[in-house]
């Protein structure tokens, strides 16, 4: 059978560890067999960018700017121990910081829901989208270490040289400070985002800060959705029998636990952090969710949700065997290669995506899975399978197909 032909290149940001290993066997086993694969590779794995001082970073969120979707493997934020264990010449920032800072926008992350998985809150009829805004807040901060007493300050200096001046502590003794920010048009462009997915899928829109606490800064983030809605959506999500919530932040956690599901939940960038982990975990696996990153000019980065894996690695390196879940990785291919083919004009690419989905998804069904689906599943009959033999079982599936 002729391979499938790409037009233009996909952005491929390589990551580390586990998830780089599991890349490789995706590639060979599922993807290049089928399709005459066009990328332009960028290699995030911890030892190049450091030799890069991390430009190939900056590098790769340039290329998606340029290509329009990139797919990226999950990458190790250094820290302490990294700066040991890989001998760093600096703790370089998150990758998904750096390249979520390039391309603002909102990130995407939805459960993969299979039959035989059910999520562990019983009352989640259907999935919960959690939006993500992926701009600024304590992923682009300043953080200060304070040596001793003295008095901390937060300054803006206007371009016409004016100030304005809070004292943040008068500390007597050694502490810690940060500052966090955030663009208005930033905010703007995430709660668009928000209004047109629920649109764009039917569901109600949930957003929650903790604006009682944070009478400024959250209470802004509050102010722009509600201007933004009344003004653009608020009649055609009428007209769409939907709704737009907004709640404090834990009375919106207290209410997720007892929902039905099936609405979008837009988290401010930590709050979408920590939250797409629980539901995700709530769902079976944290590789069993979806997460794509859309900038406000149309841009589109797919990833996995979870990390590098690093304990199954170690027993990999061990040469013990592993079982590591690969869906997530499958499934940010799948969604860059639906959008190449779908910005490209090419229905053979899309219909891939669809089919290789529709047999990640029978294979687990029919009772071949990794272990951490294996611990939960209601299905009779299953096989655990290690990481390699479960993408084998894919193509098997793929190929039958
Ligand atoms: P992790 O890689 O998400 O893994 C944490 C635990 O979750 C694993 O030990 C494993 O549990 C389970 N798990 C996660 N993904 C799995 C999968 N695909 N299949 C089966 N089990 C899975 O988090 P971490 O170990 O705390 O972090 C490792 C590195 O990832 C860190 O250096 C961190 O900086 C980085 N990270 C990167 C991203 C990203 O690039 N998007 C996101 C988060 C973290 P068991 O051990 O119980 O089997
Ligand atoms: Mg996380």
């Amino acid at each position: 059978m002729a391979k499938i032909q790409m037009k233009t290149p996909l952005v491929e940001m390589d990551g580390d560890e586990m998830t780089r290993v599991l890349w490789q066997i995706i590639k060979d086993e599922l993807l290049i067999p089928f399709i005459d694969l066009k990328t332009e590779y960028y290699d995030l794995g911890l030892e190049y960018r450091n030799e890069t001082n991390d430009q190939v970073t900056f590098d790769s969120a340039e290329a998606t700017k340029k290509y329009g979707v990139a797919v990226k493997c999950a990458t190790i934020t250094p820290n302490a121990a990294r700066m040991t264990e890989y001998d760093l010449k600096e703790m370089w920032k998150s990758p998904n910081g750096t390249i979520r800072a390039a391309l603002d926008g909102t990130v995407f992350r939805a459960p993969i829901q299979v039959k035989g998985i059910d999520p562990c809150v019983k009352n989640w009829a259907k999935p919960i989208t959690l939006a993500r805004h992926a701009y600024g807040d304590v992923y682009k901060n300043t953080e200060i270490k304070v040596p001793g007493a003295g008095k901390a300050e937060l300054v803006f200096t206007a371009e016409d040289g004016t100030e304005i001046r809070k004292t943040i502590m008068d500390f007597d003794g050694p502490g810690i400070i940060q500052g966090i920010h955030n663009k208005d048009k930033s905010i703007e462009s995430f709660a668009r985002s928000c209004f047109n997915y629920a649109l764009d899928t039917k569901q109600d829109l949930w957003f929650a800060t903790k604006d009682t606490i944070s009478k400024i800064y959250d209470h802004t983030f509050k102010d722009i959705f509600a201007d933004i809605f009344e003004a653009e959506y608020k009649e055609k999500f009428d007209e769409a029998g939907i709704e737009y919530f907004y709640t404090l932040i834990d009375d919106a956690v207290a209410r997720v636990m007892k929902a039905k599901g099936g609405f979008i939940w837009a988290c401010k960038n930590y709050d979408g952090d920590v939250m797409s982990d629980m539901v995700s975990s709530a769902c079976g696996s944290l590789a069993m969710m979806t997460s794509v990153l859309v900038s406000p000019s149309g841009v589109y980065e797919y990833e996995a949700a979870h990390g590098t894996v690093q304990r199954h690695y170690y027993k990999h390196l061990k040469g013990e065997e592993t079982s590591t879940n690969s869906v997530a990785t499958i499934f940010a291919w799948t969604g860059a290669l639906r959008k190449r083919g779908e910005m490209d004009n090419i229905p053979e690419l899309m219909e891939f995506a669809d089919k290789l989905e529709k047999a990640t998804l029978s294979t687990i069904e029919s009772g071949k899975m990794t272990k951490d689906l294996a611990l939960i599943t209601s299905l009779e009959n299953v096989t655990v399978l290690n990481s390699e033999n479960f993408i084998k079982a894919i193509r098997e599936t793929l190929e039958n197909m």
